[in-house]
C-alpha cells in the first residue's frame, strides 16, 4: 500500500508503539514502550513495513507500527486505550506516544487523496503522503485549540462542558477558526461560551492532544467586565471558585490540569 520508508528498522534493539485498532498494545512485564528486536516480534512481522520511526524515548530509537484492524496474536499482549497509555507513564513519554498516535492517524486517514480520488504514495522523505497524478501532498493535520484559565481575585472559572465527563469542571477550550489569531479565538471563545470579557491575556504552555490531532495553548488571563452566561450548549454550568472548593478538575498530565494549578498559584 505505502512505499517502503527509508527510515526502516533495523534489527537492534528499539522501543515500539503498536497500535491495533483503537488501542495500543502492551505485553506483560512491559510498559506500553515495547523493548525489542524487531525479529523478536513475531506477531507483528507482517506489518514491518508499516513502521515509522516517530523519534527517541530514553536515547533509543522508537517506532510506530500499525496492525490497524487486527488485534495482536500474542498471548501475553492486552490492549490499552490511548488515555489510559498517556497516563500511566512518565512526562517524557506523552509526545512520544501522541505523536506515534497523530501519524497513525495522518495515514489511517489518507490512502486515497482527496482532490482527486487516487491512492497517495507515502513519501521517503518527510513524513507525507503524496498523489501522483495530480500532485496533492498531505501533512499530518494538526487542529490548534485554545485553552484559558480565567482568575477573578483569588477564584477561577470552571465549566462543566457537555463531552466532559460527569461532574467534571475544567478551564474552557475552543478551536482556533480559519483567520483568526490565537488571542482573537481566547477572547471569541470565552465571549461565545460564558458571556465574559477578559484582559490581560498571558501566554503559559502548549501540549499536543491527540484526541485525535490538537495542539493545545494555554494562556492565562484575568476578568474584566461581565456576569457569566453560560451558552447551554457547549457549556452547561460555569462559576468561579477558591483553591479550597474546588470540583473534580482535570488531572496533571493534561494541560487543563497545570493551568488550573498555576492560576491558583498566584
Ligand atoms: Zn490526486
Amino acid at each position: 500500500m505505502f512505499a517502503m520508508p527509508t527510515d526502516k528498522p533495523i534489527n537492534k534493539p528499539a522501543y515500539w508503539l503498536i497500535l491495533s485498532q483503537n488501542k495500543l498494545v502492551r505485553l506483560e512485564n512491559q510498559s506500553t514502550f515495547i523493548l525489542a528486536r524487531h525479529s523478536e516480534l513475531e506477531f507483528v512481522s507482517q506489518y514491518l513495513n508499516n513502521a515509522v520511526r516517530v523519534g527517541q524515548y530514553q536515547q533509543t530509537d522508537c517506532y510506530m507500527l500499525d496492525m490497524e484492524q487486527q488485534a495482536p496474536d500474542h498471548s501475553n499482549a492486552e490492549l490499552i486505550g490511548l488515555r489510559d497509555a498517556l497516563m500511566s507513564e512518565n512526562d517524557d513519554a506523552f509526545n512520544i506516544i501522541a505523536r506515534a498516535w497523530q501519524v497513525a492517524v495522518f495515514l489511517r486517514t489518507h490512502r486515497y487523496c482527496g482532490q482527486c480520488g487516487s491512492q497517495m504514495q507515502r513519501v521517503d522523505r518527510e513524513l507525507a503522503t503524496h498523489c501522483h497524478r495530480c500532485q496533492h501532498r498531505c501533512y499530518p493535520r494538526i487542529s490548534p485549540c485554545i485553552i484559558v484559565a480565567i482568575k477573578k481575585q483569588q477564584q477561577i472559572l470552571l465549566a462543566r462542558g457537555r463531552h466532559h465527563k460527569q461532574g467534571m469542571y475544567s478551564t474552557l477550550a475552543g478551536f482556533v477558526e480559519s483567520g483568526e489569531s490565537l488571542e482573537q479565538a481566547v477572547h471569541r471563545e470565552v465571549m461565545e461560551e460564558v458571556g465574559i470579557k477578559i484582559k490581560n491575556l498571558r501566554y503559559f504552555d502548549s501540549q499536543p492532544w491527540p484526541f485525535p490531532h490538537s495542539l493545545m495553548m494555554g494562556f492565562l488571563a484575568e476578568h474584566d467586565s461581565g456576569e457569566i452566561n453560560v451558552d447551554g450548549e457547549e457549556i452547561l454550568e460555569a462559576d468561579w471558585y477558591a483553591a479550597d472548593s474546588l470540583p473534580v478538575t482535570p488531572p496533571e498530565f493534561s494541560i487543563a490540569g497545570r493551568l488550573i494549578k498555576a492560576a491558583l498559584r498566584k
